[in-house]
């Protein structure tokens, strides 16, 4: 685990610092190269209490969905967690009945005949794969947090117990702005 995290950061060349969707569209690149197949990473908008992350694999490229209304810094940590469901080629997971209509919800213009599987991420999923899934995003985390940028931001109710357990853990605490 530790040596895909490096394989992905290292060498990259980016500014620091960098603009978090930037960050993750050369990390996409990075996973593209790893796997030999195109790792697109689209933000989109999932309906209130269905998922924040979700990875599609049509067997000849992987689409990294990622929750839009959220901070940058939340986007890179919920596309991290989707990077090792890809790398550790985790089958579908955390996908409840309802989660089936996604892909076609959030990306029509997919051919549902083309989805391979699908992995919905779940904040309060407590199986294997979801645990090393998010023990792989705070590593991650750990290696870019800094080249981000320090901001104010908003985090909605359904994130904020994820993004506060991963700033405890890395001991980062920016200053949050409520918003309404
Ligand atoms: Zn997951």
């Amino acid at each position: 685990m530790r040596r895909t995290c490096t394989a992905l950061v290292r060498d990259l060349e980016i500014d620091i610092p960098v603009n978090p969707d930037d960050l993750v569209e050369r990390l996409c690149a990075r996973m593209g190269e790893r796997l030999g197949q195109p790792v697109h990473y689209l933000l989109v908008r999932f309906p209130p209490e269905s998922a924040t992350g979700l990875w599609i694999d049509t067997g000849t490229a992987h689409y990294l969905l990622c929750e839009r209304d959220t901070s940058g810094w939340h986007r890179v940590a919920i596309t991290a967690h989707e990077f090792w469901h890809v790398e550790a080629g985790h089958g579908s997971l955390g996908v409840g009945v309802g989660d089936r209509d996604l892909p076609q919800l959030l990306l029509p213009s997919l051919d549902p005949s083309t989805v391979a599987r699908i992995v919905a991420q779940r904040t309060y999923c407590s199986n294997q794969a979801e645990q090393e899934a998010e023990f792989f995003s705070s590593l991650l985390m750990a290696k870019v947090s800094r080249w981000l940028p320090r901001q104010s931001w908003s985090v909605p109710d359904h994130a904020a117990a994820l993004v506060d357990r991963l700033e405890t853990t890395l001991g980062h605490r920016p200053a949050r702005r409520q918003d309404g």
